[in-house]
């Protein structure tokens, strides 16, 4: 059979060393005869998988104490509206930044919250989409936070600048880049990331918050989007997605063996630079984003001739290069290489481009 490699956005692409390792234990997990989504996420067996997750999480993105690591449910778009629910306190208005498709559709959410201060930051930098720096952000002073979206999953744009706004709380959503490169955490308020990019299955949710963030949401915030209540019960008020909290574990120990974030932040680039090199190096394909604000993750690009789309997405499957194809709003390709994406999936995809250019070019 050939080589798989799955460009997909997310769901995505898992490293195969942590799903061959499910396999093996998926019907005798540690011996017990069953497997671990079978089992109560109150057995202490259940309780350890989720200790050593949380652990391995903070050891990889050097969390501080004085934050909680949230397994919640609902997706990226369950904190859209938790952000808001939970951060508000008394003001009317949030800072929100709209760099592409994610941080708009936050926008639209907090809309029935708050009246959100939308700061548009979308530019052009030499003909090419950009994104306006921070420096030039307008912040409002009557703002409870400011949300941001470091990477835009769709429109493949990104912010690669760690916020440095004083005593303002910072949520970000890092759905689509977490763990794919260092940060400092201590400048955030609240983290959140759905897990099915680049931690593990769909159905997780992860979210970091500053202790001191806790306790302040509004009465009619449903329980299970309440960081106070969450905290309190170990991410388990309600039962967990425990299937998705175990596999994230494996990755993050597979992150680990890898050489943490560090290593991955070097390999994240290296694969990256390959594949906008073969795109700049050709009047075949296009990447219309600037240099600064490209995404490491997510990278769009089109074809000069767009009635070749059909049959590079026919020839690229035929070839074991899955999922290629840009999201609806924006058309096109799209290669989304996320920390388990190997170099070599890159390289593949990379040659075949090439040839396929030879031969309809
Ligand atoms: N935010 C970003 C950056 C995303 O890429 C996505 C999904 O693709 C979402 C939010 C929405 O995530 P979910 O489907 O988990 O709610």
């Amino acid at each position: 059979m050939t080589q798989v490699y799955n460009f997909s956005s997310g769901p995505a692409m898992l490293p195969v060393e942590v799903l061959r390792r499910a396999e093996q234990e998926l019907t005798n997990w540690h011996g017990l005869g069953t497997s671990v989504m079978e089992i109560s996420h109150r057995s202490k067996e259940f309780i350890a998988v989720a200790e050593a997750a949380e652990q391995d999480f903070r050891d990889l993105l050097k969390i501080p104490a004085n934050y909680k690591v949230l397994f919640c449910h609902g997706g990226a778009r369950a904190q859209f509206a938790a952000i808001p629910g939970n951060l508000l306190g008394d003001a009317k208005t949030a800072d929100y930044i709209d760099g592409g498709y994610w941080a708009h559709s936050a926008i639209k959410e907090a809309e029935k919250f708050c009246s959100p201060n939308t700061i548009d930051i979308k530019a052009t930098r030499d003909g090419k989409r950009a994104l306006l720096p921070m420096r030039e952000w307008q912040l409002n002073d009557d703002a409870a936070y400011v949300h941001f979206c470091p990477n835009e999953t769709i429109d493949g744009i990104a912010i690669d600048e760690e916020p440095d706004f004083g005593d303002k709380i910072v949520v970000a959503d890092l759905s689509s880049t977490i763990l794919s490169r260092p940060i400092d955490v201590s400048r955030y308020g609240v983290i959140y990331a759905g897990a099915q990019k680049n931690i593990g299955p769909a159905g997780l949710t992860l979210v970091v918050v500053r202790e001191d963030l806790l306790g302040k949401a509004q009465r009619y915030v449903p329980s299970i989007l309440d960081y106070k209540v969450l905290a309190e019960n170990e991410s388990m008020f309600n039962t967990p997605p425990t299937f998705a909290w175990y596999l994230s574990g494996l990755v993050f120990k597979w992150l680990k063996e890898k050489g943490g974030v560090a290593e991955m932040d070097k390999l994240n680039q290296a694969k990256a630079d390959l594949l906008y090199g073969v795109i700049d190096n050709s009047a075949f394909y296009r990447n219309d984003v600037a240099s600064e604000n490209r995404s490491r993750m997510n990278v769009p690009f089109q074809l000069a001739d767009s009635s070749l789309d059909k049959v590079f997405l026919e020839e690229s499957l035929k070839a074991g290069l899955h999922a290629l194809k840009g999201h609806r709003v924006v058309g096109g390709m799209r290669a989304s290489i996320y920390n388990a994406m190997p170099l070599e999936g890159v390289k593949t995809l990379t040659e075949f481009m090439v040839d396929f250019e030879r031969r309809h070019g």
